[in-house]
């Protein structure tokens, strides 16, 4: 199986999907990455908090795109490693990006017609006139791309459509454990990370310049994946909202759900003490 992921700051792909990602990689699936922006403008802590000092360090505040852009690379190859992302593309458009370019759509069809991917991951489309929407901008160009590279005929570009199987959307932040407590949208697909969860604190670690590493890579993972594996009835899980139905020949039970005993699961998925494992760099 390949995974594509497409978002649009180079720690996205980690923070929603590193673990699943690791676990991937770990059952022999190609995992790709490609990156849209070059991230230099979320959380800039490493440059905006020099600024703020009264002596600060000249190399830090007199840094330009050239090197913003190099030194977020090397965190984000040092986390790929950790994960076992295989392959890296970025094209290091500026972070600024609030909408759609017929380009960059064109671009990005062509990674996925070069990759070809079963399964693509992407942020859920958030409403686009949010603060965060560069995120929902990187959704858009996604299944725009997505769209794109579906259409392809021989005839007219020179390559042959591409049929992506399924596509999971992260970060939709909505923590229902169940199909009727909210009536509404909610991830129905959760991912148990447990077994690679020091990889994702690892690999969140490296996000240094972004102000990641250390206390915030253990709230995220303690929190959000934690409510996630409550919900997953696990200690860490990493949610999905799926694009497409699903076809089953009969009705599906997860092996999860056979397995669970619940009069022992919330003892069982509150075991690993995050902060104990992983004290702070
Ligand atoms: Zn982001």
């Amino acid at each position: 199986m390949k995974i594509m992921t497409i978002y649009a700051h180079p720690a996205d792909t980690v923070t929603n999907c590193g673990g699943t990602l690791a676990r991937h990689a770990d059952n022999g699936d190609d995992v790709v990455a490609l990156i849209l922006t070059h991230g230099g403008r979320i959380h800039p802590n490493k440059y905006a908090e020099e600024w703020r000092k009264d002596d600060p360090d000249e190399q830090v505040v007199s840094s330009g795109v050239d090197d913003i852009i190099e030194n977020k690379l090397d965190e984000l190859r040092r986390a790929a490693d950790i994960i076992g992302i295989g392959r890296l593309v970025t094209f290091d458009l500026d972070d600024a990006m609030s909408t759609v370019h017929e380009e960059v759509v064109d671009r990005t069809a062509e990674q996925i017609a070069i990759e070809q991917p079963d399964i693509l991951i992407c942020d859920y489309p958030l409403h686009p006139a949010m603060t965060a929407n560069t995120h929902t901008a990187a959704t858009m160009t996604a299944l725009a791309a997505l769209g794109r590279a579906g259409t392809y005929l021989k005839n007219l570009d020179g390559r042959a459509e591409v049929n992506v199987k399924q596509v999971f959307f992260t970060s939709l932040p909505v923590f229902p454990h169940d199909g009727l407590s909210t009536y509404g949208v909610r991830n129905d697909v959760l991912v148990d990370i447990t077994p690679v969860v020091d990889r994702k604190v690892a690999a969140m670690d490296c996000f240094d310049s972004q102000g990641y590493s250390g206390p915030f890579a253990r709230k995220l993972i303690e929190s959000n994946n934690g409510e996630f594996g409550r919900a997953a009835g696990v200690n860490f899980a990493e949610a999905y909202y799926r694009l497409y139905n699903e076809t089953h020949a009969l009705l599906p039970l997860t092996e999860a759900a056979l397995a669970a005993d619940p009069l022992t699961r919330h003892v069982a998925y509150s075991q690993v003490n995050l902060r104990e494992r992983h004290p702070l760099p």
